[in-house]
């Protein structure tokens, strides 16, 4: 139900925490994250059923958890029970892909089925699954993580805010959204997805609003838009005046 996403300066995890804290409020069932350590390319995922307390208390304050880009969520689940295994982030087999969702795709009984007679095997009851393993599919065929995701996004029909990371991709996260909210802020340090203003306000009131089938490449100070096309589109930044 909510996402937070970092990459910059700083480390991640304490960020993406604080971030899904200011979250809890959309209500939420699991929560994870995924960080990404640049200096040796190590990714860990950390998932935790029930509170967030919980979470934070497993990666000791998200300092044991190195490394200065990730992506974070809350989980309102609506495909598979609420538990550690359908909490997000969700994997590629090889891991290399690593997403969070938050929305239903609605055909994913039949993206599935096309999965498995490709290969693929299913760990979770989520809907969200049949996306990380649609972009792992797409990336495996084009090495292109951008088209990957766009590709992945001509496939699916729901709602969906996205934030991706490729373990073989160091130094970039990835955002797209339909008909589920996002936005993107730019900080001193860095650079953050957020389902909403509250996830990133107390790093950045500098933020771009995503529309629809729009994706989103943040690297540690630059944030580049593409449409479905892969053309690269400008966007204003916007200073979100009020307080949170
Ligand atoms: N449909 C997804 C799931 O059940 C995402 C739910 C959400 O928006 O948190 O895992």
């Amino acid at each position: 139900c909510g996402i937070v996403g970092y990459i910059g300066e700083q480390q991640a995890a304490p960020i993406l925490l604080a971030g899904l804290s200011k979250l809890e409020y959309r209500g939420y069932d699991s929560a994870g994250i995924c960080v990404r350590d640049e200096s040796n390319g190590n990714v860990e995922v950390v998932k935790a059923k029930g509170r967030l307390r919980t979470l934070i208390e497993k990666t000791d304050d998200g300092h044991s958890v190195i490394g200065t880009s990730g992506i974070g969520h809350t989980r309102w689940a609506t495909h598979g029970e609420p538990s550690e295994n359908n909490a997000h982030p969700h994997c590629s087999d090889d891991k290399n892909v690593v997403l969070v969702h938050n929305g239903i795709i609605e055909n994913f009984q039949e993206l599935k089925e096309k999965l498995v007679k490709r290969g693929y095997t299913f760990y979770s009851e989520t809907d969200t699954e049949v996306a990380v393993k649609l972009i792992d599919y797409y990336y495996k065929k084009t090495e292109s993580p951008l088209t990957a995701i766009a590709t992945a996004m001509l496939h699916i029909r729901g709602s969906y805010a996205f934030g991706v990371m490729f373990k073989d991709c160091p130094n970039k996260i990835f955002a797209a959204r339909k008909d589920s909210p996002l936005i993107i802020g730019k900080s001193e340090h860095g650079t953050l997805i957020g389902s909403d203003v509250p996830a990133i306000l107390d790093q950045t009131r500098n933020v771009y609003y995503i529309d629809n089938l729009e994706i989103a490449e943040l690297t540690k100070d630059e944030i580049h838009f593409f449409n479905m096309d892969e053309e690269e589109i400008e966007k204003e930044m916007v200073q979100i005046k009020w307080d949170a």
